[in-house]
């Protein structure tokens, strides 16, 4: 079932987002050659504490960190550690704070230093694929929609995108229904009403779509080691245009 949020839910649910958002832009602000992805970590984790809320992440099924930092041909899950980045490298952070009981979730893709071509048109590819989705996560369309036009942005450009991971229903729960995957025909899916709540996260490899996930039970790869990039907001559907809830708080 698919909650629609009350007043009072969407209001905690932006504040939500602006504590994930604020502890993505710490952390990326911190992205740089020699920087461990651990020090990603603290920063994000003091952000979230610093405004009252906990890290979503942290001990979700498990979970050992505040933050997801996949390197490279990392897509997505990747441990916090003592990996220090380097020149060259893309870091994808993702970002969940649970604030007064509702999450935000978000994430996005950073350059280490001077990155190639390809690398900078996949990071921009993939964020743009998310700004392709949300025209069509409008009242009336379908959860559908949103999937076909993420594939196709991001195919016409000749990247793929991951099937095996999917975005999401975000509230109460980090994860709630729909599921909204990145690929399919529209039309699908269940009817979207103002109030619904979404996690829209194109995940998206220069190579090929196929995925693997390491014995370490989390960390997800490309399968011919490609390339990949994630980029990720939580957003409210209205009559009109969608809002997206995970921006940084104005100060
Ligand atoms: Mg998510």
């Amino acid at each position: 079932m698919i909650k629609i949020k009350s007043t009072h839910e969407i209001k905690l649910m932006q504040e939500a987002g602006q504590i994930a958002a604020a502890a993505r832009a710490a952390a990326g602000a911190l992205v740089a050659p020699g920087i461990t992805t651990r020090e990603l970590d603290n920063a994000a984790r003091k952000v979230i504490e610093g405004f009252g809320a906990k890290p979503s992440f942290l001990g979700y099924n498990g979970f050992p960190a505040s933050i997801c930092c996949s390197i490279n041909h990392q897509v997505i899950h990747g441990f916090p550690g003592k990996y220090k980045l380097q020149e060259g490298d893309i870091v994808k952070i993702d970002v969940g704070a649970n604030y007064m009981g509702y999450h935000g979730d978000c994430a996005d893709t950073f350059a280490v230093g001077k990155i190639t071509e390809e690398a900078q048109r996949l990071i921009e590819v993939t964020r743009q694929s998310f700004y392709e989705g949300i025209k069509l996560a409008r009242e009336g369309q379908r959860v559908s929609d949103i999937s076909h036009a993420v594939q196709e942005y991001v195919e016409k450009n000749g990247f793929s995108v991951v099937r095996d991971y999917v975005g999401h229903g975000v509230g109460s729960e980090l994860h709630e229904a729909p599921e909204v995957p990145n690929y399919g025909n529209p039309g699908r899916g269940a009817r979207l009403v103002a109030g619904m709540t979404l996690a829209i996260e194109p995940m998206v490899n220069a190579g090929g779509y196929q995925v693997k996930t390491l014995r370490d039970g989390w960390t997800v790869e490309t399968v011919d080691g490609s390339l990949s990039a994630h980029y990720e907001n939580s957003i409210l559907i209205t009559k009109g245009d969608p809002i997206i809830l995970t921006v940084p708080p104005v100060k």
